[in-house]
């Protein structure tokens, strides 16, 4: 049975999910690392973990009708993908973007059972999500599609079952109308959502977690080798949730911000993007929802349409924070020849296969997503620790618990890393930890 290759395994994954490329993709770096322990632990193939966990448990897909402001029916469709619940209830984000498809969600569920592994808390993977643009909707229309969603998705999920939480197009208005339409339907007040308003369950630092966390993992990477963030240019891509908070820990451990992006194109302000002007950037991405081109006219900086910041000279760290796949060989080529130092992803695979190679044989410092970016989901677990005990956790306790979380993720990554190939090596690292902690607790838990 071990006898499998990669390439074998890969055919057979890719013959049950075609056109599903951002499935494979995912899978194949997962394999391409964990395969050579294989050696030592027939076991795992023997016991067909790897086929197990590229089947998901179970995959809910809906209608979503609804009514826009012009009185026109819209329909949507909505996908819940439950991948695995052998270390704790399915967990992980919904997106609410144009692009989704089943392929990007399971790729997005598949990454997540890999990353909520390794937080070191009790959490299984799912993803979900709908192909509603909220672009350009006013709040009526997304509270609408918000309900409708929720109208099916409320029968699927439960505080032992399934917690969903944010993600692209997915923010604190969101949760909160998906979160009151659950509340009217279920008839209880549970912590079913993380990413919750505080006033109502939410915890202090959730939005804030995964942009605070990549940037905490970032200088952890640095730290191991005498250096840190302090002093250091920083490039940020997106301006969504991951991109602010970044650029605001950046801030606050004495590193320059000097880009932010969105779809358009992006903004480069060599003077960097300081707390003042960050909270101008909030306003106008979270209240105001305009375009990062604004950025350049009200501070008179640079705009460049159609343009991603991976090319600005004399940077340190690069911080992909927008999407997957928006980091190519061309732009790794970039980094390279500016002698950037660390690129640690805030996004889910924002860089290509062929980039994450070329970063790491040119001895960048890489940080994968389900390393660096852990940091939302833990403090989301956090944020149902507190629920479920009746609890208000502090700002600065809950920042000690991710900045903990995060050194913990990165230490478990290089030491892993060390065993199997060196301890830069965090995608070797990430993928060998997390897999073996749900790998071991499927084979605890027999064939199902
Ligand atoms: P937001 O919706 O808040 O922001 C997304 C940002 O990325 C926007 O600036 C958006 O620009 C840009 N963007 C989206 N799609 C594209 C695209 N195809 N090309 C260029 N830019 C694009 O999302 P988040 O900040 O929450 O999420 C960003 C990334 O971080 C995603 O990969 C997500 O999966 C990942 N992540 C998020 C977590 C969270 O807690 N929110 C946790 C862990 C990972 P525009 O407005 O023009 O579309």
């Amino acid at each position: 049975m071990h006898q499998e290759s990669v390439n074998d395994f890969m055919d057979h994954v890719v013959a049950k999910s075609a056109s599903q490329y951002e499935f494979h993709q995912a899978v194949r770096e997962v394999a391409e690392s964990v395969w050579p322990i294989f050696e030592r632990h027939p076991e795992y193939l023997d016991m067909r973990i790897p086929h197990r966990m590229v089947e998901a448990e179970r995959i809910i897909i809906f209608r979503v009708a609804w009514v826009d402001d012009a009185g026109t029916v819209q329909v949507n469709r909505g996908i819940r993908v439950e991948m695995n619940s052998v270390i704790g209830p399915y967990k992980g984000g919904l997106r609410f973007h144009p692009s989704v498809n089943l392929g990007i969600l399971k790729f997005l569920a598949f990454e997540q059972v890999l990353k909520n592994s390794l937080t070191t808390l009790p959490l299984g993977g799912g993803k979900g999500g709908s192909d509603f643009d909220p672009k350009g909707r006013s709040d009526g229309e997304i509270m609408r599609f918000s309900q409708a969603f929720m109208n099916e998705l409320f029968r699927h999920i439960g505080t032992h079952t399934d917690i969903p939480a944010g993600d692209i197009g997915v923010g604190g208005r969101e949760i909160g109308y998906l979160f009151g339409q659950y509340k009217k339907l279920a008839n209880e007040f549970s912590g079913i959502l993380t990413g919750k308003g505080v006033n109502w369950g939410g915890s202090l630092i959730r939005p804030e977690s995964t942009g605070y966390g990549v940037v905490y993992f970032a200088e952890e990477m640095l730290r191991a080798h005498s250096e840190s963030i302090y002093g250091k240019k920083v490039l940020i891509s997106g301006s969504g949730n991951v991109a602010q908070y970044a650029a605001e820990n950046a801030n606050r451990l004495g590193g320059t911000p000097v880009t932010l992006s969105d779809s358009g194109g992006f903004i480069y302000d060599p003077d960097g993007i300081d707390a003042e002007k960050l909270a101008w950037v909030m306003e106008l991405k979270n209240v105001r929802r305009g375009r990062i081109s604004e950025y350049a006219e009200q501070f008179g900086v640079a705009y460049y349409a159609g343009q991603k910041p991976w090319a600005v000279e004399d940077a340190d760290v690069a911080l992909p924070c927008a999407t997957q796949n928006e980091l190519n060989v061309d732009d790794a080529k970039d980094l390279v020849a500016n002698n950037v130092r660390v690129v640690a992803e805030g996004a889910n695979m924002p860089t290509e296969p062929d980039a994450v190679r070329l970063l790491m044989d040119n001895g960048v410092l890489f940080g994968p997503g389900k390393a660096a970016n852990a940091g939302g989901v833990a403090t989301s677990g956090l944020e149902m620790a507190q629920n479920a005990g009746f609890a208000v956790w502090t700002r600065e306790e809950v920042d000690a618990k991710l900045l903990g979380i995060m050194t913990k993720i990165h230490r478990n990554c290089r030491e892993t890393a060390a065993q199997y190939a060196t301890p830069d090596n965090y995608v070797v690292g990430a993928n060998i930890a997390g897999f073996i902690k749900v790998a071991d607790a499927m084979l605890d838990q027999g064939v199902v």
